[in-house]
């Protein structure tokens, strides 16, 4: 083994490290809420930010197995491969924010694993083990956009179940400053000025790979999609809408 071989396979291990070791990670705040603005954003090398709950915290919802793999070998190789992405190019001294508003449809590596990295990260923040409730500002906001809370819950549940393949649904706050829902295929997400159409600040997201479902639900999305209404951590959501508008 030379030495860039076990530089490697240490950088690897310290992240297999970490990833067990909730203490030992600090990046997760600075990927959410008022802290992911231009500039504020971490540069490379990125981390995968811990857990804030332990894996099997989202049970019967989603299963601790998923958790695992999803969290430490998914998202992990979306960190793995951003980081060698960005190697030698403009975007290693971009933050995760700047690289996301500026990548090109083509430069793929960078689109799929910064895309994969940034949402995420965000995703993990967006469940909660303990029963959270939505304010009152945001269901106003909700209803005003989306006439009911149902009538929003159905358009956000469409948008899960109908993207083809790959992807996510979100509810973003768009520049005008209104909801709206989206799905995005792949690991693109709103901040891809260059690449999606509507565009805006997530503030619910929900992973639709079959890498997030598959194990517990097999192939009926919709039911994992249900699940999913359990543990939404609302206070994060709040505290993100309040941040975007
Ligand atoms: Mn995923």
């Amino acid at each position: 083994m030379n030495k860039r071989e076990f530089i490697k396979l240490a950088g690897l291990a310290s992240v297999a490290a970490a990833v067990g070791n909730p203490a030992g990670m600090v990046s997760a705040a600075s990927l959410k809420g008022k802290n992911n603005k231009n500039g504020n954003s971490p540069k490379a090398p990125f981390t995968v930010p811990a857990l804030p709950y332990a894996f099997d915290a989202l049970e019967p919802h989603i299963d601790k197995t998923t958790m695992e793999i999803h969290h430490d070998k998914h998202h992990g190789a979306y960190v793995k491969n951003l980081n060698d992405a960005v190697k030698g190019t403009k975007y290693e001294s971009l933050s995760l924010d700047e690289i996301l508003a500026t990548v090109k449809a083509d430069d793929k590596a960078i689109r799929n694993n910064g895309g994969g990295h940034y949402n995420h990260s965000l995703f993990w923040t967006l469940l909660s083990p303990t029963k959270t409730t939505p304010s009152d500002k945001l269901k106003a906001a909700v209803t005003a956009s989306f006439g009911s809370w149902e009538k929003f819950q159905d358009a956000f549940n469409t948008a899960a179940k109908t993207v083809f393949g790959s992807g996510w649904a979100w509810l973003i706050v768009t520049p005008g400053k209104k909801l709206q829902v989206i799905s995005t295929p792949n690991q693109d997400n709103p901040l891809m000025k260059g690449i999606v159409k509507e565009t805006g600040t997530p503030i619910l997201a929900l992973d639709v790979w079959e890498h997030a479902y598959y194990l517990k639900y097999h192939n009926v999305r919709p039911d994992y999609i249900s699940a999913f209404w359990n543990v939404i951590n609302w206070n994060e959501v709040d505290k993100l809408y309040a941040a975007a508008v």
